[in-house]
């Protein structure tokens, strides 16, 4: 069964890495959460998306260059006047649930990694007793080869450029054992190539029913959604729909 992960807490159902967002999650039979994490100035960790606050709050600003009060000051959109959760505030709403976590590390606003962040964030997660179910992803190579367990998230252009086979072999020469691709670029062909090179497949960016339903039809290993409660939905009458199409091509 394709395991669910609600991407940011489930943006589209409850607004971008919210507190009510995660919270919401918490209390979903979701697999696993998927969140992004920052560096404030003064050694924080913060769960957000963009490594600025200027799309998703009231104010402005690098997080790697804000202090945690400064950040906590912001009050992030669609959220009931909400700041963004620290890490171990995060850990706090997941510690009594089965639900694992998928911890993206981010790049700075300057596209590059945010030196000896991820050793940080490893260190956190153990001393929140939370590392034993965490599974670190990125879009930056390097980052997701040093961490374990990981998964590369191969973007678009990345996979356009090098190519299933080229994705392929970086993954295997950094003993990265599992990738994801956008939704809509996963097919039969590339799941098989992938998953023949011993590689565990997985997709991102599933958000509308049809995308959902292509995920779950192609037997991946994870999906992240926005919308995790429709994806809950679809998965449960999943296989009713997929036996009668077996039967309707018998
Ligand atoms: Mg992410």
């Amino acid at each position: 069964m394709t395991r669910i992960a609600s991407h940011r807490g489930g943006t589209l159902e409850s607004g971008d890495s919210t507190p009510s967002a995660f919270r919401m999650t918490a209390a979903l039979p979701v697999d696993e959460v998927e969140f992004d994490l920052h560096p404030t100035a003064d050694g924080h960790i913060v769960v957000h998306h963009d490594p600025t606050l200027d799309r998703t709050t009231d104010r402005g600003g690098e997080i790697a260059m804000l202090t945690l009060a400064e950040v906590k000051s912001a009050r992030l959109n669609h959220s009931p006047g909400e700041a963004p959760l620290t890490l171990p505030e995060l850990c706090a709403i997941f510690r009594p649930t089965p639900i694992a976590l998928r911890c993206e590390i981010k790049a700075g606003a300057d596209g590059l990694p945010y030196p000896g962040f991820a050793d940080r964030v490893v260190a956190e997660l153990k001393r929140e007793g939370m590392l034993e179910r965490t599974v670190f992803s990125s879009f930056l190579l390097e980052v997701a080869a040093a961490l374990r367990p990981s998964l590369w998230l191969v973007s678009q252009p990345v996979l356009r450029q090098v190519g299933a086979a080229g994705v392929i072999a970086l993954a295997r020469t950094r003993s990265i054992a599992e990738i994801a691709v956008k939704v809509d670029l996963a097919d039969a062909p590339l799941r098989d190539m992938v998953q023949a090179a011993g590689l565990e497949f997985g997709v991102y960016g599933a958000h509308s029913a049809a995308q959902i339903d292509h995920a779950l039809a192609l037997g991946v290993k994870v999906m992240t959604t926005d919308r995790p409660g429709l994806a809950l939905e679809r998965r449960q009458n999943f296989p009713k729909v997929a036996v009668s199409d077996v039967q309707a091509r018998i």
